[in-house]
This record gives structure tokens, C-alpha cells and sequence, in this order.
């Protein structure tokens, strides 16, 4: 088997005909496949407001409910769109942790996200709002203990994300979702890392996900966005209100472009896994690389898990490097590997995640997107730049 070939998890790759066709309006003659963006303030509105589908830009957009109906079928929940992952992700904090409730969340998940749970400042919020912000680890049982520690005086929510950006550990959702629901807490799954076309959150019993649609959904890193899916429609009702009122509301043009571009996930991201995975094996096998972490290596920590509950592992493969000069070498000499933050585009991309703070990873640890370019290319380059290591 050639290294372009790597299998994914399932031979079966489930979800290509509904990203092409999602959201798109029926067939009408004359009109296009998908309706360019709608740029609107105002909307004629004669009399009784409740007559006209549409009044304000704050209030609703006909891009956003386009993408939405699209983001719903997928999710198998109600969707609703935020202009990024933060948007959607506070939202989704300030709205349903209860004043003085419980919130569990892993040690290890999406550093901001983590920041405005737990710091002073940007985590004013919840300061006044009393909120026992709970850190626990991913792999493991942590998530479970912190449960079963906390059952006494209630949980209102455990937040999830499986697998965790950049060390990619991961947690078994149903199970823990099925603990937390015994506690009556939500459960909310950050998705970003697999998307909804290689884990389905609320078909695993989670209440509520949230994906930052800046990464996979959209590929062409060009837009910032994010979006919650909900199985209870209520949820999705207050979150709407909260963007509504707040005025956390997403473009138009980013909304279309979305759309756009999710008819091309299922057959970029079925590519970007294969190419991770065979890049995954390449890096194992590599002299100056310690700790190989892909969810899909049978040797990984996460596998058992994440094989029991993705379809394919994703795009993101993380290693370790010597030193931080190491690693400055490396980018040095990749001549394919973007040196830059985010995941999930088209393009090979890699950062050193000390270099921003905040990540429990050593000074040489690297997590790299793969890319849409060839992975022999890939290949090909890497042993270049990790011969310079
Ligand atoms: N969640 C995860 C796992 C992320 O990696 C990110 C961004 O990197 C976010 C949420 C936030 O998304 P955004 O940058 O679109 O606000």
C-alpha cells in the first residue's frame, strides 16, 4: 500500500452526498444552486413585523439560515451560526451554566476556551456569576472522577472535546455524556478538531456541540465562524436571543462562503486524513521525532476510543521536536509546511504551540495540519526538513 492509500477508520465513508447537497434550495428554474450572500439592514417591512420573514440584519439573515439548514442536516440537531468558534463557545458558557452552578471541563481543551472559564479578567463572567469552574484531564478517567466528586452538589455542565487541540487526547463521549445526564448536566462536546462528518456529538448523547467553522468546515482559510447544534430546539432559542441581543451576529459573505465551501468537505477531509495518517507513520518512523500523537496510529493513546466513535481521525498530527531550535530549523527548511496557527485548510501548516504560552506541551512540540498537496510531495519535504533537524 502506497502512503497516499493509508486507510481511515471505516472502508465506508458515510456523508458525501450530504455535504454536496445540504441546505440548498429546491429546485427552481432560473434560480442558482446556492443564492449569493443577502447584504441587508433593513428589510421591507410593511405593517405587523411577524408578516415579514425577514426585518432586521441583527435579528436574521437568509445566508445564515441557508448555512444553518445545511450545519443541521449534518449535525442532526438545529444549528445556529456565531462569527467564530469563541462567539459560539461563549455564548453557549454565558447562557446555560447556571449562577453558582458546576462546570467540568478538560485541563487540556482549546486554550482560550479555557482562559474564559478560569482567568480574572476574561473570565469576569463567571466570577460574578459564582461558577466552580472544575479542570480535569481528557485521557484517561480525570472527566469521570471530577463527575462522580462533584455528584453531591450538582453539575450543570460537563464541556468535552474529543480530540483535544493540539495534543489530540480523547475521551469517550457517550459514556461520559451518560454520567453526566444521570447528574442532570449538559453536556457539550467542542467539536472543531473532528467535525461533524467524522463525529457526531449529539448522536453520541451530547446536548449541545460547538465547532469553530474557521477550521475543516470551510478548508480555504479565508473566514472566521463557528456554530452551535442543539438536539433540544429551546437551547437553540436562548442562544438566539443572546445573539440577537448581544449583537454577536456573523456576515453574510461569510455564511455564503461557508456554504460554499462544505460541498467540498467530505472529499478534502476523506484526503487530508488519508495523508495524515501515512504522514503519522512517515513521523513515527523518523530519527528526530519523539511522541507521534495521531488518533488513528493503533499505537496512540486515543485510538481505542476515537476509532469506536470517529470515521476518520482528522487532519491534525502532533510530534515533538528537540528543542525549540529544533524546530525553528525545521520550519526553516519545509518548504510545504506554512508556519502558522489554526487547522483543518487546504494548505500543510505547522506552529510550535509553546511559542504562544498557555499549552502544558514542551518547548519542541508541533502540531501540523495536513494539507491537500500530495503526500509523496509532503513526505518528500518533511525528510528534507527534518534532516536539517
Ligand atoms: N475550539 C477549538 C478546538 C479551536 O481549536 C478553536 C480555534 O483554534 C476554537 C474553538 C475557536 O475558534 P475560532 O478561532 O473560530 O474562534
Amino acid at each position: 500500500m502506497s502512503a497516499g492509500d493509508a486507510p481511515v477508520a471505516t472502508s465506508d465513508w458515510q456523508g458525501a452526498t450530504r455535504v454536496v447537497r445540504a441546505g440548498l434550495p429546491h429546485k427552481t428554474a432560473g434560480t442558482p444552486y446556492l443564492p449569493g450572500p443577502v447584504f441587508a439592514a433593513p428589510y421591507h417591512t410593511p405593517g405587523d413585523p411577524a408578516q415579514s420573514p425577514y426585518t432586521y440584519g441583527r435579528f436574521h439573515n437568509p445566508s445564515w439560515t441557508q448555512y444553518e439548514a445545511a450545519l443541521g442536516e449534518l449535525e442532526g440537531g438545529t444549528c445556529l451560526l456565531f462569527p467564530s468558534g469563541m462567539a459560539a463557545t461563549t455564548a453557549v458558557l454565558a447562557t446555560m451554566v447556571p449562577p453558582g452552578g458546576t462546570l467540568i471541563m478538560p485541563q487540556e481543551c482549546y486554550y482560550t476556551t479555557r482562559v474564559i472559564a478560569s482567568q480574572p479578567f476574561d473570565g469576569a463572567w463567571f466570577a460574578a456569576q459564582h461558577i466552580n469552574v472544575v479542570m480535569a484531564p481528557t485521557a484517561g478517567d480525570g472527566l469521570r472522577r471530577a463527575l462522580d466528586a462533584h455528584a453531591a452538589n450538582g453539575v450543570s455542565m460537563l464541556w468535552l472535546e474529543s480530540p483535544t487541540n493540539p495534543g489530540l487526547d480523547a475521551c469517550d463521549i457517550a459514556a461520559l455524556a451518560r454520567a453526566a445526564h444521570e447528574l442532570g448536566a449538559l453536556v457539550v462536546v467542542d467539536n472543531t478538531t473532528a467535525t461533524p462528518l467524522l463525529q457526531q456529538p449529539l448522536a453520541l448523547g451530547a446536548d449541545l456541540c460547538v465547532v469553530s467553522d474557521t477550521k475543516a468546515m470551510t478548508g480555504h482559510a479565508d473566514l472566521v465562524l463557528g456554530h452551535v447544534a442543539a438536539r433540544n430546539p429551546l437551547h437553540i432559542e436562548s442562544l438566539r436571543l443572546w445573539r440577537t441581543r448581544m449583537g454577536v451576529i456573523p456576515g453574510p459573505m461569510e455564511a455564503w462562503l461557508a456554504h460554499r465551501s462544505l460541498g467540498t468537505l467530505h472529499v478534502r477531509l476523506m484526503q487530508q486524513c488519508r495523508s495524515a495518517m501515512a504522514i503519522a507513520e512517515f513521523l513515527s518512523g523518523c530519527a528526530p521525532v519523539r511522541g507521534v500523537r495521531y488518533p488513528g496510529l493503533p499505537s496512540d493513546p486515543s485510538y481505542a476510543i476515537a476509532s469506536k466513535q470517529m470515521q476518520a481521525f482528522g487532519c491534525v498530527v502532533s510530534f515533538e521536536l528537540a528543542s525549540a531550535d529544533a524546530a525553528a530549523r525545521f520550519f526553516a527548511h519545509a518548504q510545504l509546511v506554512y508556519e502558522a496557527t489554526s487547522f483543518g485548510g487546504l494548505h500543510t501548516s505547522a506552529e510550535r504551540r509553546a511559542r504562544w504560552g498557555g499549552d502544558a506541551v514542551p518547548e519542541g512540540f508541533v502540531r501540523m495540519s495536513v494539507g491537500l498537496e500530495d503526500v509523496h510531495d509532503l513526505i518528500a519535504d518533511l525528510t528534507t526538513a527534518l534532516a536539517a533537524v
